[in-house]
């Protein structure tokens, strides 16, 4: 916050390299910052602002008629996810809509059923697959694996090579792997010391006697 002689000033600072306009995005989230504000001061800031890591500014004003209405918008957010929250987790789920530009820079992707359900191989940048791993590419060195993608459900049956793996994994194990590297071929992905993965193990039941 900066005071002025006009008022307090919202400034939020973003560290993204590619910042150009104020997105609708940005713009939503500068002006419940601005009903924050006001809740807690009972005045409402004179300007809210966007500055990137150059220090390139944009500047907005405050309209409190917009910033109450969006904050009813909100509300009325919170109250139907609360309201599936009651009624279970199943509910929850119902309520995602995962997209490729939705989903893009979710940290929850990796455990997210509907985003493992909707993924596709042409959504950009997401670097993802899930599926059993069938065997191991000795050949190319250590951490080099081959999954039967079961997503992205376009490629359901395919091999997808995975390479840099990390961890300890086996045959059979579910292997689901988002922000990887992925250039032209959606079959192939390097992970990053970035991405995340995660290995679920089946317990096999032991033999009948
Ligand atoms: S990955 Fe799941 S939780 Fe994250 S934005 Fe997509 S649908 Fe929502």
């Amino acid at each position: 916050l900066e005071t002025t002689a006009e008022g307090v000033r919202i400034i939020d600072l973003k560290s993204g390299a590619w910042q150009e306009e104020v997105t609708e995005e940005q713009r939503r989230q500068l002006m419940l910052y601005a009903a924050i504000v006001h809740a807690s001061s009972g005045t409402w800031p004179s300007e809210v602002a966007i500055e990137d890591a150059g220090g390139r500014e944009w500047a907005l004003p405050v309209a409190p008629e917009e910033v109450r209405l969006l904050v009813a918008l909100a509300n009325d957010v919170v109250s139907t996810y609360n309201a599936a929250a009651s009624r279970g987790w199943s509910a929850i789920e119902g309520l995602a809509r995962p997209s490729d530009e939705t989903c893009g820079n979710c940290v929850a992707r990796i455990a997210c059923e509907p985003y493992w359900r909707e993924l596709k191989s042409d959504w950009q940048y997401h670097g993802a697959a899930r599926g059993r791993m069938v065997k191991r590419l000795e050949s190319v060195g250590a951490g080099a694996i081959v999954i039967e993608t079961e997503s992205p459900h376009d490629r359901a049956g395919a091999p997808t090579v995975i390479y840099r793996i990390d961890v300890e994994v086996a045959v059979e194990d579910i292997v689901a792997v988002v922000g990887a590297e992925q250039r032209d071929d959606p079959g192939t992905l390097r992970c990053r010391w970035n991405s995340q993965l995660e290995i679920q193990r089946i317990e096999k039941l032991p033999a009948a006697s």
